[in-house]
């Protein structure tokens, strides 16, 4: 059974004025495959509106792509780097990194979505790595031009590293079209543009539809922009709190305070953005693991 997330509006409380849009988690579906976490903002001709001073993130991957725009990206081990549209930026927090965000003046519209991966156990204390994809691989169907940004699609396949089978693509359907998918995987496909029927629902512009395992194509009528997502579903239970993934409430706690204390373990960011972004208080209850 197919289901449609509607997001979620979230101000984000640093210098950011833009309202994000979010889909992920949502209290009916907390994952697609290891996508854990789906932001959405613009498109705004604020252009300069998005800025976020250096936080940190561990046990993940965020996954940056924009449609327009520019932003410059800054982290703690050193990477300096501005992602344009078409453009993946993949940041593999592993062990613990830091970063910062802001939006540049220039062009005309700023439009992006930013994703989390959940790290599986067996990786997720690695070091932490940076790695930008200037021209991820591309295909065609009739009615049909996708980038192919993480994992694997249509017969293509991006070099990003990721760490459990997934996908991540841009699909631009004219007409329609009919694509076959991953039949073990989840799927979500999020409507950047247009008002297309998706598998039988008809979706709007914003919204997400929720795929699960046994779906053997994704079929689109209407002229649309969209996002897919999916993965062979996770079943690691995590704890998924402000910015980082753990296993345990007391692994966050520990993060938390150290990140708090400016401790080596996430490093420094040199930035135009300046300052950083403290931990808010935890909750006053034991955070516990879920799938
Ligand atoms: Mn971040």
């Amino acid at each position: 059974m197919a289901l449609i997330i509607d997001p979620r509006i979230v101000k984000l409380t640093t210098r950011t004025e833009i309202d994000i849009k979010r889909n992920l988690p949502h209290a009916h579906l907390r994952r697609i495959g290891a996508w854990v976490f789906l932001d959405h903002f613009g498109p705004t001709a604020q252009v300069d509106g998005m800025v976020v001073a250096a936080h940190p993130h561990t046990g993940l991957q965020t996954v940056t792509w924009p449609f327009a725009g520019k932003v410059d990206h800054r982290d703690s081990i050193g990477s300096k780097q501005l992602i344009e549209p078409g453009q993946l930026n993949l940041m593999t927090a592993g062990r613990g990194i830091a970063h910062s965000e802001m939006s540049l003046v220039g062009p005309s519209s700023l439009h992006s979505v930013q994703l989390w991966v959940a790290l599986p156990e067996s990786v997720r204390n690695m070091e932490p790595s940076f790695e930008h994809v200037g021209e991820p691989p591309t295909f065609a169907l009739q009615g049909l031009e996708a980038i192919v940004f993480i994992g694997s699609l249509g017969g293509v396949e991006s070099p990003a590293k990721v760490f459990s089978p997934l996908v991540g693509a841009e699909l631009r359907v004219t007409g329609s079209v009919t694509l076959p998918i991953n039949k073990g995987w989840e799927h979500g496909v999020l409507v950047i543009e247009g008002s297309p029927l998706i598998n039988g629902e008809q979706l709007e512009k914003d919204q997400l539809i929720f795929l699960p395992t046994g779906e053997q194509a994704l079929e689109v009528s209407g002229d649309s922009k969209l996002l897919l997502i999916g993965g062979e579903p996770f079943d690691e239970p995590i704890v998924m709190w402000w910015n980082f993934i753990a296993r345990t409430s007391e692994e966050i706690i520990e993060m938390r305070e150290t990140w708090n204390a400016r401790h080596e373990r996430f490093g420094e960011v040199v930035d135009d953005v300046g300052g950083w972004i403290p931990a808010p208080e935890l909750p006053n209850v034991t955070l516990r693991p879920r799938i």
